[in-house]
């Protein structure tokens, strides 16, 4: 998606991928197939590249900074990217700039997660998380004993404890950052998430006090100043029953919260995206509709799509159907949805609708 947001501006992606099979390497015509990890691997594909960007941030932050000290440019720089790798490291640098989040501490054994709870005066549950690798909830844990706590600590990684957050709902402040300062910030969006996945994005939230908006649109523009980032950064909120604002995590890159923004804002997170990583103007982030949806495609039982998209299409001539190319597999995102108009219900009806005909759980 960020390769097709290049396109009408003439810029040509390479592309470092796992396997031909990846969404990108379907698509992308310069593709190298190799392994992020290797640094061997990174330095030669650098060769002859501008810049760099990133669609995941699993990349080793060593790794970028030898690349860096190679003169390539990387955008985000990894001094910023690590805040996105690292949970412990992204609590820190929150903390020491005065951006709230859940209460939280690295721990160091079960044990240590119980004086933890104790410590809030709530006692369990705890959120633990891996401080790096997770994502869609995996790495993730909610525990009730010390005898629960123990498996987060099985993989010999730094695990965080964090106080379980009782939140109203999920928020996502989107903003993007060009290396010369230039930031634009979307609307806040709602997120809806189902199994620690996401599942629905409305832009904007509804019913959301716009001086709250206006202050997550400011801390987010805020982190990205900050921590000096480039390109689109999704900050993940938790909107809690007291009206607080508290920061879960962050993503440097286009993300689902921002998926949105392809079909419902003027300039989408991936053009924006690109532009700041090669520092042109940034495009306007505004809303083109009063409302707009996204839900997730799923992987279900039903992978012939043609049949689905003739129902959906012509059930809904708003409906824009972005499907990613993948090997249908249960629970696995293949694809969302993007749809828009004056009335939220019917918006949210229709987007339902059509991701859960593409999935197969819905029949007529
Ligand atoms: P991932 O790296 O998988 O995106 P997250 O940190 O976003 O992990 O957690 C996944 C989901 O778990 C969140 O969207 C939220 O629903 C829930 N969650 C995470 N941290 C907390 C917390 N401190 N309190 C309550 N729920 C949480």
């Amino acid at each position: 998606m960020t390769h097709e947001a290049g396109i009408p501006l003439g810029i040509r992606f390479k592309l470092l991928s796992d396997t031909p099979q990846d969404s990108a390497a379907q698509v992308v015509s310069d593709v190298v197939i190799g392994d992020y990890r290797d640094l061997d691997t990174l330095r030669a594909f650098a060769r002859g590249c501008d810049v760099i960007t990133f669609d995941h941030e699993h990349v080793p932050t060593e790794h970028l900074r030898a690349l860096e000290a190679d003169g390539i440019p990387v955008r985000p720089g990894p001094d910023a990217l690590v805040h996105a790798q690292d949970k412990g490291v992204m609590r820190a640098r929150l903390d020491a700039i005065g951006v709230p989040c859940p209460r939280h501490r690295i721990v160091s054994d079960p044990q240590d997660v119980a004086a933890f709870a104790a410590e809030g005066g709530g006692g369990f549950p705890v959120v633990l998380k891996t401080v790096r690798g997770g994502y869609d909830g995996k790495g993730v844990w909610v525990v009730d004993s010390v005898e629960e706590a123990a498996e987060p600590f099985r993989a010999g990684v730094p695990v965080l404890a964090e106080e379980k957050v009782d939140f109203v709902r999920e928020l996502a402040a989107n903003v993007v950052r060009s290396p010369h300062g230039q930031a634009v910030a979307y609307p806040v969006v709602e997120s809806r998430q189902v199994n620690g996945v996401c599942d629905t994005v409305i832009a904007p939230a509804p019913d959301l006090d716009p001086a709250v908006g206006l202050k997550a649109e400011e801390m987010a523009l805020r982190i990205a100043k900050e921590l000096g980032v480039v390109g689109h950064l999704a900050v993940e909120l938790f909107q809690t029953r007291d009206g607080r604002i508290l920061v879960n995590e962050l993503a440097m890159r286009p993300h689902n919260s921002g998926h949105w923004t392809q079909d419902g804002a003027i300039t989408s997170q991936f053009a924006n995206h690109v532009r700041a990583v090669l520092d042109l103007p940034l495009g306007d982030p505004r809303p083109r509709a009063p409302w707009t949806v996204m839900v997730n495609v799923l992987g279900g039982d039903y992978p012939d799509m043609y049949a689905a998209y003739l129902h959906c299409m012509a059930r809904d001539p708003r409906l824009k159907i972005h499907m990613y190319g993948k090997d249908v597999k249960q629970g696995r995102k293949v694809g969302h949805v993007n749809t828009y108009g004056d009335d939220l219900d019917d918006v949210l009806e229709r987007a339902r609708h059509a991701a859960g005909y593409l999935r197969g759980t819905i029949t007529e």
